[in-house]
């Protein structure tokens, strides 16, 4: 079946309105009217060919939501009219370690919802700037929001799960004292996601501007990360800290916050590497730097659902289509709150 959609013919070209196929319902697929398409920026360096092996044409998007419009034969965990989500994964062995404990990104075969590989035309997938996707049965998440929330659920998919993943996985709740550096995209959904999990939510930022808003998200304590002072306040005070900037910078500084047996989590995809930390700053207080990539089918529907139940959704700001150029621009800039979402009925 031919859709429409955008994306790029190379590297240095802007996204336009494209036809693409996709493939005819298997056994256990579900193909899915998608209602919007978050913004990423792993949309931007992929489109653009700033990280390696883009394959055009590129249709980016990974943070997809819609309506069922038809399941295989074999499905069982949806059925038509169903709201569901799309994340970063459309596939993986399906049978390794990983892939049997529901960690299927970590999973050698993995394959991603745009440039990953396929036996589709044209031999590696598209993404969710489009009409309409075609979806293993076990990559595709239940949504339970409201209908009128859903496209501030879209960003959940990969900004939310980034965040959430790390916070579980390192146990923040209540009595734990948690860092989120960044307050962009996956931040803004840190700060959310480690305040309703029960934790005390530090916020850093460089920027003062952002005080205000860092507060209004849920943070019990916003600190300028450029202020000496401030940050000499909060030293080993922090049991975690969840790390979203990916421009390299210097980590000791972050570090150096971390109690005794504290861990802070890389979850930005620096472009060129962060400068190496002192060994020092973590040996003296059994410090760990670690680092996560998105998360795994099963916690991501336990994301899902805990954002229902607790009413949590990105803040986002509606495009259309054709403003995808545009608002790359605006976000290299910084100049969105907190992602952009495309509504997919401005792609026909
Ligand atoms: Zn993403
Ligand atoms: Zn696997």
């Amino acid at each position: 079946m031919t859709v429409k959609a955008y994306g790029a013919h190379a590297g240095d070209q802007p996204l336009v309105s494209l036809d693409i196929t996709r493939r005819e319902v298997g056994a256990h697929d579900v193909q899915i009217d998608i209602a919007f398409c978050g913004v990423c920026h792993s949309d931007l360096h992929q489109v653009r060919g700033e990280w390696a092996g883009t394959l055009y044409p590129c249709v980016p998007g990974h943070e997809i939501v819609g309506r069922v419009a038809a399941v295989g034969a074999h499905v069982s965990k949806h059925k038509v009219g169903d709201l569901v989500g799309v994340g970063c994964m459309v596939d993986s062995c399906q049978h390794c370690a990983d892939c049997e404990d529901g960690l299927e990104q970590y999973c050698d075969s993995m394959v991603g919802t745009y440039n990953g590989p396929t036996a589709d035309a044209p031999g590696h997938t598209l993404g969710g700037y489009s009409e309409q996707i075609v979806v293993h049965e076990r990559f595709v998440l239940r949504v339970s929001h409201a209908e009128d929330q859903l496209a501030a659920v879209a960003p959940l998919l990969c900004a939310g799960i980034t965040t959430w993943s790390p916070l579980r996985h390192w146990n923040a709740g209540p009595g734990k004292r948690v860092g989120i550096v960044g307050i962009g995209g996956l931040g803004h959904m840190g700060i959310k996601l480690a305040r309703a999990l029960g934790a005390h939510v530090v916020a850093f930022t460089t920027s003062e501007s952002k005080r205000q808003d860092a507060l209004a998200l849920g943070a019990h304590e916003v600190v300028v990360s450029r202020d000496p002072g401030a940050m000499a306040e909060q030293a080993k005070s922090l049991d975690l800290i969840v790390n979203t900037v990916a421009a390299p910078h210097d980590l000791d500084a972050f570090l150096s916050l971390l109690k005794r047996d504290g861990t802070m989590v890389l979850v930005g995809a620096p472009s060129t590497p962060h400068p190496s930390p002192q060994v020092f700053n973590l040996i003296m207080k059994r410090r760990a730097l670690a680092g996560s990539m998105i998360g795994g089918i099963p916690e991501t529907q336990e994301m899902l659902d805990f954002c229902a139940e607790h009413g949590i959704v990105a803040d986002i700001e509606m495009i259309r289509a054709d403003e995808i150029n545009a608002a790359y621009e605006r976000m290299l800039k910084g100049d969105v709150k907190y992602r952009f979402v495309i509504d997919s009925a401005t792609l026909a």
